[in-house]
């Protein structure tokens, strides 16, 4: 798995954010001849100039949800211009919503937001909206399970398990306080890798009660109980420059040596 985008919130550009990043959740993942990609923030634009090298594309794009940070490079994901290329999207949020997955990207590829319309693409691309907790199929050996998350407007966490190994990419979404979210628990339970929205720390957190967001330290609490076999810091605040980042990996590392902090250009191997 390629991390191509891991902060939260908003890009943030600039001297600060070399070490870390500062594009926003983008992950490629590999299974095989399968090609997923977790959200679609701006990380994905670097990665579509990449794939655009290697021929015919076909992929499918779960998204977490559809905050801006999270769909901010879709527009600008070159595969999408090709024809002959295949995206899928899914999202498990809007099922039964007023608006489903296409209404809210064509809304958001539209003028006077965006300049290329959404029938303008040369690329196949489906729309799949699903409901989050159930499981889905994307390919033969390929499994997807999902659950809801506690998030403003929703948002869901995938595990998806390929030959004997999984991933689990659980953000945006708040603890629920004086215990673990059972949902979650359930859905990491053994995972080889555990992303988890690491937005704050645990001293940071009373102030953004009701955000949408969680800490590291929770992110280890779900870890050790789950049984998962690493742990990943992953989507940074704005506010955590790469100073403060290599605080929080030396404080993450400590507290659980099977932990690590995502940085842009990242690769794991489950
Ligand atoms: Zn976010
Ligand atoms: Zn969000």
């Amino acid at each position: 798995m390629h991390f191509h985008g891991v902060r939260g919130t908003i890009a943030c550009p600039g001297g600060e954010y070399v070490r870390y990043g500062g594009n926003t959740s983008c992950i490629e993942l590999r299974f095989g001849p399968h090609l997923v990609i977790l959200d679609a923030g701006t990380g994905l634009r670097p990665l579509g100039v990449e794939l655009m090298q290697n021929g015919k594309i076909d992929c499918d794009l779960l998204l977490s949800h559809t905050h801006l940070d999270h769909i901010a490079g879709l527009p600008f994901f070159l595969p999408l211009f090709t024809k002959g290329n295949t995206v899928n999207l899914w999202a498990g949020h809007l099922a039964g919503q007023q608006e489903g997955l296409k209404q809210v990207i064509k809304r958001v590829m539209s003028a006077p937001l965006f300049p290329v319309p959404l029938e303008a693409l040369g690329a196949k691309i489906e729309f799949r909206d699903f409901e989050a907790g159930t499981s889905i199929a994307l390919k033969p050996g390929l499994t997807v399970r999902t659950t809801t998350l506690n998030h403003p407007n929703g948002a869901t966490g995938y595990r998806l398990e390929y030959g004997g190994h999984s991933v689990c990419y659980i953000t945006d979404t708040e603890h629920v306080g004086d215990r673990l979210d059972p949902h979650i628990l359930d859905l990491i339970e053994g995972t080889d890798i555990f992303i988890y929205d690491s937005t704050y720390t645990d001293e940071q957190y009373p102030r953004y009660r009701g955000w949408g967001h969680s800490t590291w330290q929770e992110g280890v609490r779900l870890a050790n109980a789950a049984k998962v076999k690493l742990f990943v810091v992953f989507h940074h605040a704005p506010e955590h420059i790469d100073d403060i980042m290599d605080e929080i990996a030396a404080a993450v590392r400590h507290a659980r040596p099977a932990s690590c902090v995502a940085q842009e250009g990242m690769i794991l191997r489950p």
